[in-house]
C-alpha cells in the first residue's frame, strides 16, 4: 500500500508505504490505511479529502465487487468503512483509473481531453478517459479494455472467461505462452532473468531483441496482438490517444514499428499516422497521485 501527500498542482509533498500482507482482514487493511495516513500528517499538512485506488471491481456505492488480489475486501463497502476509519471525506477509483488520471495530470496525457491508458503488466488494466471525464459506465464496472475477448474461446483468463486481451499480453500470459512454446525457451528466458533481473515478460522481450528467434517470435505475438486490441478502441470510441504503462511497457515500445503496424492492419476509419503511442510518464507513484486527483475531482457533500 502506497500513501501520498499530493498538492494541488500534483505534487508530492511526501509518501510512504506498508506491506499489504500485514493486514488480514478489512479492518486490519483499514487500520494500516489509517497509520499511513498519520506518517504523512505528522510531517506535513494535514489532507481533508483521501483519495484511494484499489486493483477491483468496484460499484457506484463504494462496495468492492471483486478484487483478486485482496478477496478479503470482496462484498465489502469500503467507502464506508474508509470513511470512518480515516474521518475524511474518501474517494474510490479502481487503481487503472487511478493511473489514467495521473497521467492526465502533468503526465503523458495532459492537455488530452480523449485517451484510452493501458497498464499492462501481471494483468492489463485500463482507464478511459472521454471528454476530460474518467469513464466507467453505468454502474462503475465497465472500461475493462483487458478482458475484451479478442480470440473466441480461447486461453483462460484469470477473470474466469476465455480469449481475454490479458490472457494473451500480459506477465502471466508471457510466462505461459513462452512455456507452451518450449521448455527450452522457458529455461532460456528464466537463466536470462536470473542473470539481467527485471520481470519474465521484460527478459522475454529482451532475449527476443539479443537475436534469441523464438523468443522474438512469443514476443512478437504479444506486440500484434496488443496492436489489434489498440485499434478495436480507436475504431470504437474515435480516440487518437493511447497511453501505455505498467512493466512491459519499455519492452513494448521497443518494438513501436511492429505495433504501429499491428495497429494500423486493423484499424476501420483512421490512418495510423492519426494515432499517438504515449508512453506513461508517472512512474510508481502514478497510482496514489491519481487517486488524489481523483479526490480533488470529486464533488463531495
Ligand atoms: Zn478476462
Amino acid at each position: 500500500m502506497k500513501a501520498a501527500l499530493v498538492d494541488g498542482d500534483g505534487v508530492m509533498l511526501g509518501h510512504c508505504s506498508a506491506v499489504t500482507g500485514e493486514a488480514t482482514d478489512a479492518d486490519g487493511l483499514v487500520e494500516t490505511l489509517t497509520s499511513l495516513r498519520r506518517r504523512l500528517a505528522g510531517s506535513t499538512r494535514v489532507a481533508d479529502r483521501v483519495g484511494v485506488g484499489i486493483a477491483g471491481v468496484l460499484d457506484r456505492s463504494g462496495t468492492v465487487r471483486g478484487a483478486p488480489n485482496l478477496p478479503l475486501l470482496k462484498g465489502q463497502c469500503l467507502q464506508t468503512l474508509l470513511g470512518h476509519g480515516l474521518g475524511a471525506q474518501v474517494v474510490l477509483h479502481n487503481d487503472a483509473d487511478c493511473a489514467a488520471l495521473a497521467e492526465s495530470w502533468g503526465g503523458a496525457a495532459e492537455g488530452r481531453a480523449d485517451f484510452l491508458l493501458l497498464t499492462i503488466g501481471t494483468g492489463v488494466g485500463s482507464g478511459l478517459v472521454l471528454g476530460g471525464h474518467l469513464r466507467r459506465g453505468s454502474s462503475g464496472y465497465g472500461c475493462e479494455f483487458g478482458h475484451v475477448v479478442i480470440v473466441h474461446g480461447g486461453r483462460r483468463c484469470g477473470c474466469g472467461n476465455r480469449g481475454c486481451l490479458e490472457a494473451y499480453v500480459s506477465e502471466t500470459a508471457a510466462r505461459r505462452q513462452t512455456q507452451e512454446s518450449s521448455a527450452a525457451l522457458l529455461g532460456a528466458v528464466n537463466d536470462h532473468v536470473a542473470a539481467c533481473g527485471g520481470g519474465f515478460a521484460e527478459g522475454l522481450f529482451d532475449l527476443g531483441a539479443r537475436g534469441n528467434s523464438e523468443a522474438e517470435q512469443v514476443a512478437g505475438s504479444m506486440v500484434d496482438v496488443l496492436g489489434s486490441a489498440i485499434a478495436s478502441a480507436v475504431n470504437v470510441l474515435d480516440l487518437t490517444t493511447i497511453v501505455l504503462g505498467g512493466g512491459i511497457a519499455p519492452a513494448v515500445f521497443a518494438r513501436i514499428e511492429r505495433l504501429r503496424s499491428a495497429v494500423a492492419a486493423s484499424l476501420f476509419a483512421r490512418p495510423v499516422s492519426d494515432i499517438e503511442l504515449l508512453a506513461a510518464s508517472r512512474g510508481a507513484w502514478a497510482g496514489a497521485i491519481g487517486a488524489a486527483r481523483g479526490a480533488l475531482l470529486a464533488v463531495c457533500p
